[in-house]
């Protein structure tokens, strides 16, 4: 047996500093990142109040078995508080020198605030005496134990936080002082007696006395904890598992309540907002810890310490930049100082915005603290989404109410509410901003929802701030000239006054809160995020095409870094207005074209066997057929030549914004009733126009029929002969080009006099033309022979040649089956994953929102294979058509073009499964390229490990 599994069958408990818990993954799995974290300080001599950490297995086990604790755990506990007892020369619940400790959650993975902690656990009637006694201080012993009683009465025993608080605020209403630190020894006496004779009340119990009893009931609280609905929540946003519990850590208490030279602050290594190099933090004098977590006071700036206490300063900047050369990444740390005595209380990775995230990294890589490589990895791909997002337009006339705390950078825009549970449930609907006091963490489903939160009190670490900048959410916080009054539900700043549902503008990467809506410029990739953007670039493999179909979208795509358009839907190109009445009358003619069409070419078989007097008479009748065909013919033709110059008009201004770079052009794919108006409003217009006629007719026998009716019958008509039953799996796609080669000729044409135009120009355009829903590769043969020769005519014509290529989607699983045959023909293959997840699953992407929440929620499926590829099958599929592709043409050109191409595990699947190149939407651009970078990196780990 090696030593590790000795460890986690047997070792339920500890000591800080025993566990070796430098930088070895398996400890942090057992003893949580804080308690990990106080172990990794403890062994580098950094001051940490000693404690015991008891192992997240203890919390697997006292789920597992009907929340009882494993055998030979009460043992180790007990020898745990003994160590710890004899380091402190104190013991628990001791009437004249009391041993006070907290009580501390502390999952593998940081889950701020989601869980609870107990503070100033020991005390007692008598132990409170002991340590009045031992302190000198009879205020601060009597502030610990009605915090105490505070505590654990609202964690361990249940009662509702604001049965203490509203008690607290009307003692001190009573007293007219508006701080804590203002009540005497009386108020405090009375206040614990109080406290007591709540939890009586309310717990129907006394409140236990024997410091060992609060211990058990404390720990097993913690336990709870990680399943209350916030931690849920939480882990449920995050992606974190949810059985893999939390530690918990018994530590001695060190004070920052004890008078003007004690305190307690959080910091962070470098600005978390920005990622400037810049020591950040706050200090709140004369406090326990819990205070500025919960923004009841508002701290000070970290620079209140260094004026009072230089040497502490020094000490703690000093301590704290060892720690982010030792862990190699910005820390967020706690510390508490008693009477000149600085502790660390925890140590862990911090949070940050994707701007600070990109600083941070950059500047790391620069300071060669990491490598360039370790930099790239160091920014999750989705949040770059947060670095594209719009700011305030720094030109615009601006109504500033308020100035707060820039906590988290981007302007949120949208309608004002006080509460969570409001924010909750309009923001599904529309735009809202939260602004509240402060925030709890009873908010987060208010603060997921809303597009930014504003908060009038709590500094920059406060729960506001920290979780809005974990969501990548604009947060402006501490913005003391907001009042908010939650019962008249309004806010008064700077004289004005805001109700609920107007509109105000935050802007959380300078703190202003405006008025109405502010207007917003777009982003741009310029400096460190360029910097960032070229490491990316260096190592991926992968190529990132964007979908964009107007020249304005592929302008951005380009500045976003894309290499080319993977997509471009033809089908959008027909939607505006001034094009649209062509395309009916194309749609309106094209049917009766077809079939006269059909009845001319069987004519003339007919008459090739006939009999001379037999093929007279059919040829009269072809005459007259031909004769009837030619004015449909006309309009039908005409249309598509009105749609050609619209069609290369467009495609020039692609070419030219693509500068060289390849063009995926799919010819029209979605089903012709698309185009026209819906049967309902058809029918409703003919029945109103029918009653009218009637009048008219009841008037006067003669009225003629209105014109106007006629037309729209004639429509209601079409659109009833088109309508589908599966419009999905119905007449779309190449069967359309099928039906009607003529769109896809007349698509062809403007694409190739397009690229001729830009090759006479001396510019270079690469159409990839791309047949879309090919299930078998005898439909691909048929539209790309119509390409083909369309674009041999035009190139003939024009005497001038134009690089392309013919291909196909990969979206009907048939075509991924088939692909070695397809490949045969295709000269690139791209994969349009919506509809082949859609039909690889049977799951219509219109319907499926009824039931893939729920499939998602009781895991069938671990995600929407509509959001990320279900590699599992339709990735599958996927691989089977590059391998069968590649076989059959070697060096094919492979991409994907479905939503897929933005989703950064779907991009680093794609990375591995071989494909040239991802397509998404402009925005996402940047995203793809560094999913795909990472996965590049990922990739060369994995392969270096093996050997
Ligand atoms: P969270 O995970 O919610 O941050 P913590 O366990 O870190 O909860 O506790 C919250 C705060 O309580 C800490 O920031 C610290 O200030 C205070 N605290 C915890 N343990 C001690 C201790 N042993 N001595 C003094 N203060 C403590
Ligand atoms: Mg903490
Ligand atoms: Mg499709």
């Amino acid at each position: 047996m090696t030593e590790s599994q000795v460890a986690t069958s047997t070792t339920f408990v500890y000591s800080f500093g025993e566990g070796r818990a430098d930088g070895n993954a398996k400890m942090r799995d057992l003893l949580g990142g804080k308690g990990a974290g106080l172990a990794e300080m403890s062994n580098a001599g950094v001051p940490v109040p000693a404690g015991f950490t008891i192992t997240t297995e203890v919390c697997r086990h006292y789920y597992a078995h009907g929340r009882t604790l494993p055998e030979g755990f009460a043992d180790q506990q007990h020898a745990a508080l003994e160590t710890l007892q004899k380091i402190m020369g104190k013991r628990l619940g001791d009437a004249r020198d009391p041993l006070l400790v907290s009580v501390r959650s502390g999952a593998k993975y940081s889950m701020p605030g989601m869980m609870d902690t107990v503070l100033n656990l020991g005390l007692n009637d008598r132990s409170a005496e002991g340590l009045m006694a031992r302190s000198g201080d009879a205020r601060f012993a009597l502030d610990c134990y009605r915090r105490f009683i505070q505590m654990f009465g609202s964690v361990v025993l249940g009662l509702e936080k604001r049965t203490f608080e509203e008690h607290l605020h009307a003692v001190k209403k009573k007293k007219r002082i508006v701080s804590d630190v203002e009540l005497g020894r009386a108020d405090l006496e009375a206040l614990v007696r109080d406290f007591k004779a709540l939890v009586r009340r309310h717990a129907g119990r006394d409140f236990p006395q024997d410091p060992l009893e609060q211990l058990a009931m404390a720990r097993d609280a913690v336990f709870r904890s990680w399943n209350n609905e916030r931690a849920v929540y939480y882990r449920r946003q995050n992606g974190i598992p949810d059985d893999i519990g939390t530690a918990v850590n018994v530590q001695a208490m060190v004070f920052g309540n004890l008078g003007p030279t004690s305190g307690t602050g959080v910091g962070f290594t470098r600005n978390p907002a920005t990622g400037e190099r810049q020591f950040y933090g706050e200090y709140l004098v004369n406090a326990q810890g819990e205070d500025v977590v919960a923004g009841v006071r508002t701290p000070e700036p970290i620079s209140a310490l260094e004026a009072r206490m230089p040497d502490v300063y020094r000490q703690l900047r000093d301590i704290t930049s060892r720690l982010e050369q030792h862990y190699r990444d910005v820390q967020d740390f706690e510390f508490t100082v008693q009477e000149r005595r600085l502790f660390l209380l925890q140590t862990r990775t911090g949070k940050r915005t994707a701007q600070a995230a990109v600083k941070i990294a950059v500047d790391m890589a620069n300071e060669r603290l990491i490598t360039r490589d370790e930099a790239v990895m160091r920014v999750e791909p989705a949040s770059l989404d947060q670095l594209l997002h719009p700011r305030i337009d720094p030109k615009a006339k601006l109504e500033v109410l308020a100035q707060g705390l820039a906590a988290s950078p981007g302007a949120a825009t949208g309608r004002v509410v006080f509460d969570a549970d409001h924010a909750a449930e309009r923001g599904e609907r529309e735009k809202v901003i939260l602004v509240r006091k402060e925030t709890t963490p009873d908010d987060i489903h208010g603060m997921d929802a809303a597009q930014g939160i504003l908060t009038s009190t709590g500094g920059l670490t406060s729960h506001a701030a920290v979780v809005a900048r974990g969501m990548g959410k604009p947060c402006v916080c501490g913005a003391t000239q907001v009042v908010v009054d939650d019962k008249r539900r309004c806010f008064t700043a700077d004289g004005v006054t805001i109700e609920e549902d107007d509109w105000i503008t935050i802007d959380g990467g300078s703190g202003r809160v405006l008025r109405g809506q502010a207007p917003t410029l777009e982003a741009e990739v310029s400096g460190e995020f360029a910097t960032f953007m070229g490491w990316a670039d260096a190592v991926r493999r992968l190529k990132v095409r964007a979908n964009a179909d107007i020249p304005r979208d592929a302008t951005k795509a380009r500045e976003f870094g894309a290499e080319g358009i993977g997509l471009c839907r033809t089908e959008h190109m027909f939607f505006v207005e001034e094009r649209l009445p062509h395309v009916v009358e194309m749609i309106m003619t094209a049917p009766r074209v077809k079939a006269l069409e059909a009845k001319a070419a069987a004519l003339e078989r007919q008459r090739k066997g006939a009999s001379p007097a037999e093929a007279r008479a059919l040829g009269a009748e072809l005459k007259r057929v031909k004769a009837e065909l030619a004015e449909p013919a006309r309009r039908y033709r005409g249309a598509l030549a009105k749609l050609l110059p619209f069609q290369r008009a467009d495609f020039r201004g692609l070419f030219k914004a693509m500068d060289g770079h390849a063009v995926t052009i799919r010819t029209l794919d979605p089903p012709l009733h698309e185009f026209l108006p819906k049967r309902e409003d058809l029918m409703a217009q003919v029945a109103v126009l029918n009653a009218d006629w009637e009048r008219a007719r009841k008037r006067s026998k003669k009225a003629p029929k209105p014109a106007r009716l006629g037309r729209l019958e004639k429509l209601l008509h079409r659109v009833e002969e088109l309508h589908e039953f599966n419009p999905m799996l119905g007449h779309r796609g190449c069967r359309l080009g099928i039906s009607y080669p003529e769109i896809t000729a007349m698509q062809a044409r403007a694409i190739f006099e397009a690229a001729c135009d830009a090759a006479e120009r001396g510019a270079r355009a690469v159409p990839e033309i791309m047949i879309p829903l090919v299930g078998h590769v005898n439909e691909l043969k048929d539209q790309a022979a119509v390409v083909r020769r369309v674009a041999d005519e035009v190139m003939a014509r024009r005497g001038t040649k134009v690089e392309y290529l013919v291909g196909t989607m990969i979206e009907v699983p048939r075509a991924a089956v088939t692909a070695a045959s397809i490949a045969g023909e295709a000269e690139f293959f791209s994969f349009g994953t919506n509809d082949l997840t859609q039909m690889g699953f049977g799951f219509s992407r219109d319907d499926a929102g009824k039931f893939l929440g729920e499939y998602v929620a009781r895991k069938i499926l671990l995600n929407d294979p509509f959001v990320s590829i279900d590699e599992a099958g339709i990735g599958r599929l996927m691989e089977w058509a590059v391998k069968e592709g590649r076989g059959a043409r070697p060096g094919l050109k492979i991409g994907i073009c479905g939503e897929h191409g933005g989703d950064p595990a779907s991009v680093e699947f794609c990375h591995r499964a071989g494909l040239d190149y991802v397509s998404c939407s402009p925005f996402r651009v940047p995203i793809a390229r560094l999913a795909a970078a990472q996965a590049a990196l990922r990739g060369t780990a994995a392969g270096s490990d093996q050997r």
